[in-house]
C-alpha cells in the first residue's frame, strides 16, 4: 500500500501511464490533495499522507485514468503563463490559442486606448483576460450564450483583477447595439458532429457546446462571419481560430462576405489555425 508523497506519486504515475503526462499529473493531483504546490512535493517526499487523503487522491487519478483533464480536476488551468478557472462547462485553454491571442495584440497598439474589441463564445475568458491584462485601456465585450461560461469567466477577470471586460449573454452578435468594433475575435466551436476527436480521451469531457460547429464544423463560422461586417467599424478586423483543415474553405467564407487582407496564420506545429480578415474601409 502506498503511504508517504513519494510512493504516492510513484503509484498515481504508473496508473495513468501511457499518458504522456503521467507523472506530471500524479504530482498536481497529489498537490491539489495536500493544498500544496507542487514542488514542495519534492521536499516532503518521506512524509506519510493521511487515508482521507489518500481516498481524495484515489478517486481523482480513478477520474483522470477514465479520462477527464487535469485542468478540470484542479479547477485550474494555464494560459499565457498564467492560472485561469476552469470547469466542465468550458474549454481547457489550448496553446494554439495564444496565437488568436497575439494577433488581436499585434493589432492594438500601445496601451490599448479607444479600441473596441469583442471575444465571442468566450468560455473560460483567456482571450478576453489576456487581451485585458495586455490593452488595459481596450474595451472589451465578452460573449457567450451560456450562463455558467460567464460566471467563470467573471471570477477569471476578477482572479487577474480586470475592470475593462464587460460580459455579455448573447447568440453571437445578434442583438448587440455597438456596431463599430476595431476588432472581432473568436475561438469557436468547429469541430464537425461526426468527428472522431469528440470520443477520443479527454475531449468526451469537454463541453459539446463549445466544441461542435454543427455537422460540417462551419456552422459557428457561418454565422459569425456572416454578422460581423454589420458590427465592424470600416477597416475593423474579424480573426477566428480554426482547424487545420479549414483555412480555405474559411477564406472562401470571409471573401464571400466582402472581407479583404484575408491570411491565414500557422500555429507552432505549422498548422494553419488563425484567419483574419478585414472589413472593406469603403464599406459604411
Ligand atoms: N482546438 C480544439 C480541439 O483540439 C477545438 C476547439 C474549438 O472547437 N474551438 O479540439
Amino acid at each position: 500500500m502506498p503511504v508517504t508523497v513519494a510512493e504516492l506519486v510513484m503509484h498515481g504515475d504508473r496508473l495513468l501511464r501511457p499518458s504522456e503526462s503521467s507523472r506530471l499529473d500524479a504530482e498536481l493531483l497529489l498537490a491539489k490533495v495536500l493544498d500544496r504546490d507542487r514542488l514542495v512535493l519534492y521536499r516532503e517526499s518521506e512524509f506519510e499522507v493521511a487515508p482521507p487523503e489518500r481516498a481524495r487522491f484515489d478517486k481523482l487519478l480513478g477520474e483522470r485514468a477514465a479520462g477527464r483533464p487535469v485542468a478540470q480536476l484542479l479547477g485550474e488551468a494555464e494560459f499565457w503563463s498564467l492560472p485561469f478557472f476552469i470547469d466542465a462547462d468550458v474549454l481547457v485553454p489550448r496553446p494554439e490559442t495564444e496565437l488568436l491571442v497575439d494577433t488581436v495584440l499585434e493589432r492594438i497598439p500601445g496601451s490599448g486606448g479607444g479600441a473596441m474589441v469583442t471575444d465571442l463564445g468566450t468560455g473560460s475568458g483567456v482571450i478576453a483576460v489576456v487581451v485585458g491584462l495586455e490593452r488595459p485601456e481596450a474595451t472589451i465585450i465578452a460573449i457567450d450564450r451560456c450562463g455558467s461560461a460567464l460566471r467563470t469567466a467573471r471570477k477569471n477577470c476578477i482572479r487577474h483583477g480586470i475592470s475593462g471586460v464587460h460580459l455579455l449573454r448573447a447568440d453571437w452578435l445578434h442583438g448587440l447595439h455597438t456596431t463599430h468594433f476595431d476588432i472581432i475575435v473568436s475561438n469557436p466551436p468547429y469541430v464537425a458532429a461526426d468527428d472522431l476527436l469528440l470520443s477520443s480521451s479527454d475531449i468526451r469531457f469537454e463541453p459539446k457546446l463549445a466544441l461542435v460547429g454543427g455537422s460540417d464544423g462551419f456552422a459557428a463560422f457561418r454565422a459569425i462571419v456572416s454578422q460581423a461586417p454589420a458590427y465592424l467599424k470600416p477597416g475593423g478586423l474579424l480573426c477566428v481560430e480554426h482547424g487545420y483543415h479549414q483555412g480555405s474553405q474559411l477564406r472562401r467564407l470571409f471573401h464571400n462576405h466582402g472581407f479583404r487582407q484575408i491570411a491565414t496564420k500557422c500555429d507552432l506545429a505549422g498548422l494553419e489555425r488563425v484567419t483574419l480578415g478585414q472589413k472593406d474601409s469603403r464599406r459604411a
